[in-house]
């Protein structure tokens, strides 16, 4: 926002955006405490593999229950976030308790893998991967059961700095996804080079699918290019049946959207895959029948 605004040519005395700024400052330092005044959340919603209709992962999606204004998405206090340094033990803090909660959830008698969205920002931590490392083996937790989600408009910043840290976190046999893929302008050579598993279409993408006029040749695409890269392709935002199947036919490997779940409290999440939910799916979708 500072960036912004000393980066236009005339600075225009606005005072709505001193109450802003203030409003700003104010949830910031409400942000600090929010860690330690337990007012953090999290939600989790699956990721479906749709070859099988089964369960592959959850994502932790973070909430700040605030005070006074309610349960807030990240929307409204990540960049904040990103841009104040509170990124850091927020980043760990969701990371710890994706672990824990995960941990108490199986699903067709096999251990839950987590995703976790980083920020670019947390990759220039310089303690990042040891602190990573040091939370797994406290929580007995193996790095194969957790992948990193990481924006592509973010990653494509600094590549080279990227490289070096995700392919430490590699080593580790931790999983690496590339979020919110085509809104960034990925070097396709980096792409390329960078040790990731995983794309995950944008759901602006996935949404154009369905709106009146709509069409699905970039959503395709990016399946082709993705599966011509050796990686996995997940469609974010899946919200009605006619995209689902629409993906499975496009080859798509792997969904997540409101159809599927809506991102949920952990317990729920342990009754939601308790239930039948994903094997209607499965049997809907005409999947070969392994449940
Ligand atoms: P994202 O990682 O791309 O997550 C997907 C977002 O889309 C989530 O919003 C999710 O609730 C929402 N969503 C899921 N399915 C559907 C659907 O079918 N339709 C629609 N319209 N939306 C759907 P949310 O939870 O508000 O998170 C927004 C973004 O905030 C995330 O985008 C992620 O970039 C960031 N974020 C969330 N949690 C964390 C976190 O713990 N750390 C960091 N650094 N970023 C986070
Ligand atoms: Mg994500
Ligand atoms: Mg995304
Ligand atoms: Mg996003």
């Amino acid at each position: 926002y500072v960036a912004k605004r000393t980066s236009s040519t005339f600075a225009v005395y606005a005072p709505e955006d001193d109450r802003s700024s203030i409003r700003r400052l104010t949830l910031l330092g409400e942000l600090r405490q929010a860690i330690t005044q337990d007012q953090l959340v999290l939600h989790h919603q699956p990721t479906v593999e749709l070859s099988t209709g089964h369960v592959l992962r959850t994502e932790a999606l973070l909430r700040w229950k605030h005070p006074t204004h309610g349960l807030m998405p990240p929307g409204e206090f990540m960049e904040l976030a990103e841009m104040s340094g509170v990124v850091q033990p927020l980043t760990r803090w969701v990371l710890r308790q994706s672990v824990r909660q995960v941990k108490q959830l199986s699903v067709d008698g096999q251990f839950l893998h987590v995703a976790v969205n980083v920020s670019a920002r947390n990759l220039y931590e310089p303690d990042l991967v040891d602190w990573i490392v040091g939370l797994l083996e406290e929580e007995r937790f193996p790095g194969e059961r957790l992948t990193l989600e990481i924006t592509e408009s973010l990653l494509m910043d600094d590549p080279l700095l990227a490289l070096g840290v995700l392919r430490r976190l590699k080593a580790f046999g931790i999983s690496l996804s590339i979020d919110d893929f085509g809104t960034g302008y990925s070097s396709l050579s980096y792409l390329r080079d960078l040790p990731i598993d995983e794309i995950k279409i944008d759901q602006s993408f996935v949404g154009a699918m369905s709106l009146p006029g709509g069409d699905d040749t970039i959503v395709r695409s990016v399946i082709d290019l993705g599966h011509n890269l050796g990686l996995a392709v997940v469609a974010e935002g899946v919200e009605d049946w006619e995209t689902l199947e629409r993906l499975v036919e496009l080859g798509c490997d792997r969904a997540q959207g409101f159809l599927l779940s809506q991102p949920l409290p952990a317990d729920e999440l342990a009754v939601l895959l308790e239930s039948d939910r994903f094997r209607r799916f499965a049997h809907r979708l005409d999947l070969p029948d392994d449940w």
